[in-house]
């Protein structure tokens, strides 16, 4: 079978180069006599691998030298747990914004934990916008402010971080390696690999090296940012394979001309989708229209039976994993970094004959 345009929401496409590199290097990699899933993490090879994958990423990303990286298991639902253990002593308390489902986890699992307040919510036209982070919003006493940057399920994205002097912690899961940021303007970025970044497994963390080592003494070993900081992300056994592929990715997107130029050709691919849905007369975004993200995109058609027609002749076509969440309904196009153009070119053009063929 050909390869399909996959437009799934995560674990998601990967560059294609990435992958026959690793399929290139699968059985043999140059050096070692075996794969990287074979080898020992404490091996020169892939100390080698995990030193240029944080290099490549400290370039791709200018991540300034006070800033720790960090290749955590346990996916971006872990760091709804870590965050606050590590920011937060008993007692003290952080602001959380509520645009969506994994903010929702963050919260809840905060609460769980420490004192967390939830100061803005999008609850109320179901996550269609995100509300503003005014300052005027901050409980006095929050150390932390967390939001969910890009929301993977509803398309809405902040692409400003507020001013303010508390911490500002972000999950980055599907917008990360999408568009250029400035690391500085963040205390701690958290990111699970599967949307943009590699496979699953691998968990990224980016924080401000001060940050680290305030946990309570209490804190489950594995639970302390401390712990992998102290030993380059190999306390443990890390996520082999993903901390490769995953670099594997990030010599890509160098070799695309950075970040720069990785935005330019994922906010091409956003206005084409997007300068379609709002000229046509059938297709619908669900997005309030700035705050749009430019990695997830949701949109749908005046029916349930014509979302149901639509998902099944596009797969028909080969475009794959379109399906919008439960929660939206209709359709959701991921158009991360190994999307390409010619992909998104190829879904308009099945939404134009779908729409012709459906008035
Ligand atoms: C997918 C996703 C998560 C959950 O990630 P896991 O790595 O599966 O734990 C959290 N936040 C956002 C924004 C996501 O898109």
């Amino acid at each position: 079978m050909a390869r399909v345009r996959n437009f799934s929401a995560g674990p998601s496409a990967l560059p294609i180069n990435v992958l026959k590199k690793a399929a290139e290097q699968m059985v043999d990699y140059p050096g070692a006599g075996m794969s990287v899933m074979e080898m020992s993490h404490r091996s020169k090879s892939f100390g080698e691998i995990i030193e240029a994958a944080e290099a490549n990423l400290r370039t791709l990303m200018n991540i300034p030298d006070d800033y720790t990286v960090l290749f955590l298991q346990g996916g971006a639902s872990s760091q709804f747990a870590m965050v606050p253990l590590n920011l937060l002593k008993k007692g003290e308390k952080a602001d959380y914004v509520n645009t969506g489902r994994w903010s929702t986890m963050a919260i809840k699992e905060a609460q769980k934990l420490r004192d967390a307040e939830v100061i803005a919510s999008s609850e109320d036209k179901n996550y269609t916008y995100i509300p503003k982070l005014d300052p005027s919003l901050f409980s006095a006493d929050a150390k932390y402010l967390h939001f969910t940057e890009n929301n993977t399920i509803y398309g809405t994205t902040y692409y400003d971080v507020p001013e303010t002097d508390k911490l500002i912690v972000t999950d980055m899961s599907s917008s990360i390696l999408s568009r250029e940021v400035d690391v500085s303007k963040y205390d701690v970025i958290y990111a699970g690999a599967q949307k943009n970044m590699g496979p699953s497994g691998v968990t990224v963390v980016i924080m401000r090296t001060d940050l680290i080592g305030n946990a309570e003494e209490d804190v489950p070993t594995m639970f302390n940012y401390k712990t992998h900081a102290d030993k380059g992300s190999m306390f443990n056994t890390p996520p082999t394979w993903g901390i490769y592929v995953a670099g594997l990715v990030f010599e890509e997107l160098l070799s695309w001309g950075g970040l720069k130029e990785v935005e330019k050709i994922n906010r091409a691919k956003a206005a084409m989708l997007y300068d379609y849905i709002d000229a046509s007369e059938l297709f619908e975004g669900t997005v309030v229209k700035e705050n749009r993200s430019i990695t997830n995109i949701p949109f749908v058609l005046p029916t349930d039976e014509l979302n149901a027609q639509f998902i099944k002749e596009a797969g028909a076509k080969g475009i794959a994993n379109i399906k919008g969440h439960r929660t939206v309904g209709g359709m959701r196009a991921s158009i991360y970094n190994g999307v390409s153009t010619e992909d998104v070119e190829f879904l308009v053009d099945f939404m134009k004959q779908f729409e012709s063929e459906n008035k």
